[in-house]
């Protein structure tokens, strides 16, 4: 018999992204081995992504969501994406909109979602053996099915993924009885509550069989009240259950072989294929044309956690030794603002572009010589895995799954991936970048060695895969 697993999130590749847990989503259910393995992916329909499916789907269920006080109908659609079943949830209130994430009814858009997937397995009389969350949006489901008078409900399992811990989903405790409908006596003897408040990610954690992270290193960062987020305790209560896995990413998406880029290459090609690709990139961009300057990139959310203090603490020096800098990313407006005038104060010498683009992404992983990921913190981190398979080496702060994936150069032994620094200070960053400048400048056979060991470093959803498999079989057991 195969086992059932349905995933829950917020968003999922190839349908709706806004960061890497997209990726996750999108990737994991394709790489279970489904010989074994029955794989489906629940996600609300929002605008953009019925403009993407259009009239592929096919409608699979009317549902009538009664939940507190929600009360609301709903349509569940479906189709296949490659090996997997992908249902999206459709109404008119809460989830027809134009993004995700951000809006002020956010508890109520959650809350509604979850209690329309628990209808959703009843009316279509589908009940995985598994139902894995993704992240705060999706975590009460696991307390949706336990509290629910159903018993095939209740026989569920449940892994939550934490993707981001600081995100969490804190709302009013109202929220719990008026949105969630769970009993006040739970709240009351402090299962349920968090600060006199509701917690999402709390409701995740207490209630799934089994708790993941993203990499070991944020695992056992996140047990601790320095990067706990205020749930170390909580975590550390369930730390037999938390396990850290590593994320992996598509390589059939992130392929530097795709002839989506000016010149496609492997590890055999790099050499010739990756200047190529740099000069067309420096001519996109409106870099000066230069084949040897040292081309550093980002292409992120631009928020205080990726460490753009330090890629602007550090520019000038980068900019005074001849380095170009690449930025590809939107996000707070600080730094938005920072890098407009970076830009313009180094015209030809630095390139910002504000979007979302995922065509230009790849082809500045595949252009770029140094992906600067200096974050202050990381659960896993997808850039600096893609930027490995593109051939760019990964300069990063050893936090979280940085620290996990990237092996820092050494000289002597001539291995390594990248270039890593400890501790999230400018002079760290500064020295570190010097180190590398210096490797790219005057030993490019290290450079090419770096490049080589980063191309063959394994960062599929091959293993990640096999572990959640692992994960679920033992879950089931218990
Ligand atoms: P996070 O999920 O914290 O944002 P990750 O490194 O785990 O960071 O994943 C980020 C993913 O989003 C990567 O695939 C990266 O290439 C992509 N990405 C981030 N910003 C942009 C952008 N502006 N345009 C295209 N892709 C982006």
């Amino acid at each position: 018999m195969k086992i059932n697993v349905l995933f829950a999130s917020f968003e999922a590749l190839p349908f709706y992204k806004t960061g890497g847990l997209a990726d996750v989503v999108g990737a994991l259910p394709q790489f279970l081995d489904h010989r074994y393995f029955t794989t489906k992916i629940v996600l609300p329909f929002l605008r953009p992504i019925r403009e993407k499916v259009g009239q592929n789907v096919r409608k699979r269920a009317h549902l009538y969501v009664r939940n507190g006080i929600l009360n609301e109908e709903a349509d569940v659609y479906s189709l296949k994406e490659g090996k997997t079943e992908v249902f999206f949830i459709a109404d008119q209130l809460y989830l027809d909109r134009d993004s995700a994430y951000g809006y002020g009814d956010d508890a109520a858009r959650f809350a509604f979602f979850c209690a329309a997937v628990r209808e959703m397995m009843v009316e279509m009389d589908y009940y995985p053996d598994i139902l894995h969350t993704h992240d705060y949006h999706t975590a009460p489901l696991a307390a949706l099915c336990q509290y629910s008078p159903l018993e095939r409900l209740r026989r569920i399992k449940h892994i939550f993924t934490i993707h981001n811990l600081s995100f969490q989903g804190s709302y009013d405790k109202t929220v719990l009885f008026e949105l969630l409908d769970l009993p006040a006596e739970d709240y009351a003897n402090g299962k349920l509550r968090y600060n006199d408040s509701c917690n999402f990610l709390k409701l995740g954690v207490i209630c799934a069989d089994a708790v993941t992270t993203v990499s070991d290193s944020y695992a056992k960062e996140i047990c601790t009240p320095q990067q706990g987020e205020g749930m170390d305790m909580i975590l550390r209560w369930r730390q037999e259950d938390l396990y850290g896995i590593r994320n992996g990413i598509d390589t059939s998406f992130f392929d530097p072989s795709s002839s989506e880029l000016p010149c496609p290459y492997d590890r055999k090609t790099y050499k010739k294929a990756k200047p190529f690709n740099k000069l067309s990139l420096q001519k996109e961009l409106g870099l000066k044309k230069d084949a040897s300057a040292l081309l550093c990139a980002a292409v992120t959310r631009l928020s205080g956690q990726k460490g753009i203090d330090l890629i602007l603490g550090g520019a000038e020096r980068m900019l005074k030794k001849g380095a170009q800098l690449a930025v590809l990313g939107s996000g707070e407006s600080r730094y938005e603002y920072a890098l407009r005038l970076l830009e313009r104060e180094y015209p030809g010498q630095v390139s910002f572009t504000c979007a979302y683009d995922e065509a230009l992404a790849h082809r500045i992983y595949a252009g770029a010589d140094l992906y600067l990921m200096p974050s202050l913190y990381e659960p896993c981190g997808l850039s600096q895995m893609i930027a490995m398979r593109y051939g760019t080496l990964p300069f990063v702060r050893e936090t979280g799954g940085l620290k996990d994936t990237v092996e820092p150069f050494n000289e002597y032994t001539l291995s390594g991936t990248g270039f890593s620094f400890g501790p999230y200070d400018q002079r760290d960053f500064d020295r570190v970048f010097d180190y590398a400048w210096d490797q790219y400048t005057w030993h490019p056979e290290n450079w090419e060695k770096l490049i080589e060991n980063a191309m063959a470093y394994e960062v599929s959803f091959r293993e990640p895969a096999r572990q959640y498999a692992a994960l679920y079989r033992k879950v089931l057991k218990s």
